[in-house]
C-alpha cells in the first residue's frame, strides 16, 4: 500500500510514510471486509459511513505538515484510522464524531492498540472543541457547504486546515492557512466525502 498507492502518487514525507507502515489498517475495518483492508478504495464501516481511501488519508496528512509537538483537531473520527496515523506523527489528537456507536468503537480500537494521545468525543464537529483550542492543524473528513467559522476561529496563527467543501459530486478539498490573521485558501483536489451532518453545515 505504501509503495503502490502512496509513494507512486507522490506522497513523499518520510514521517508520514512511516506512520502508514506502522498503523494496522485491518484493525479499523469491519471483520467482513478485512481481506480488503489495504485495497485502493474507501470501505464501509457501518451507519452509511466509510473509512477513506488510504491515498486520501495520506494526502491530507501530508498537506498538514504534521510536527511532533502539534495539537490537532479531527472532525469525523469514523473508524479512528486517520486519528491513529496522526497519533504517530503529532503530540495530541482531539477527534469528534457525531455517530455515537462509531465514536465508541473507534475509541475501543485506539485504546486496544495503545494510542494514549487520541481523545474522542461524541458531538457536532461544526462547533469544534473550544476547551482544547487553538489547534496547530485541523483535518475535516466530512463535507460541509462552507468552512465552519468556529473551526477558523479555533485554528492557531500559522496553522493549517484541510477540509472538503461542497455537495456530493461537486466537492473540493481545500487547504487553508492562517497567516497574519488572514486566511489563505487553495483548492488542492476534487474529492467525494460524506456530507457533514447537522443543520449548521448547510447554508
Ligand atoms: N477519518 C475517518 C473517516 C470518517 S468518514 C476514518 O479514518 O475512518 C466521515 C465521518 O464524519 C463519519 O463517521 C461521520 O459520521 C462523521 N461526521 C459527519 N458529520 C459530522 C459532524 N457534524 N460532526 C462530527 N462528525 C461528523
Amino acid at each position: 500500500m505504501v509503495r503502490g498507492q502512496l509513494m507512486s502518487r507522490g506522497v513523499r514525507d518520510k514521517r508520514v510514510l512511516a506512520a502508514f507502515s506502522k498503523v494496522p489498517r485491518e484493525e479499523f475495518v469491519p471483520r467482513d471486509s478485512r481481506t480488503a483492508s489495504y485495497a485502493d478504495q474507501p470501505l464501509p464501516i457501518g451507519y452509511d459511513q466509510t473509512i477513506s481511501q488510504p491515498y486520501i488519508v495520506a494526502f491530507m496528512t501530508e498537506q498538514l505538515h504534521p510536527s511532533s509537538s502539534d495539537r490537532v483537531l479531527e472532525i469525523g473520527t469514523g473508524s479512528g484510522y486517520q486519528a491513529a496515523v496522526l497519533a504517530e506523527l503529532v503530540a495530541e489528537i482531539y477527534s469528534i464524531e457525531i455517530i455515537e456507536p462509531l465514536a465508541k468503537s473507534a475509541q475501543t480500537t485506539l485504546q486496544r492498540l495503545g494510542y494514549k494521545n487520541v481523545h474522542v468525543k461524541v458531538g457536532d464537529g461544526y462547533k469544534g472543541w473550544l476547551e482544547h483550542a487553538p489547534f496547530d492543524a485541523i483535518t475535516v473528513t466530512c463535507a460541509p457547504d462552507h468552512v465552519p467559522q468556529p473551526l477558523i476561529d479555533q485554528l492557531k496563527e500559522g496553522g493549517r486546515m484541510i477540509i472538503p467543501v461542497g455537495s456530493f459530486g461537486d466537492q473540493e478539498l481545500y487547504l487553508l492557512e492562517k497567516k497574519n490573521g488572514e486566511l489563505k485558501r487553495r483548492a488542492v483536489l476534487p474529492v467525494r466525502f460524506v456530507p457533514m451532518a447537522g443543520e449548521a453545515a448547510k447554508k
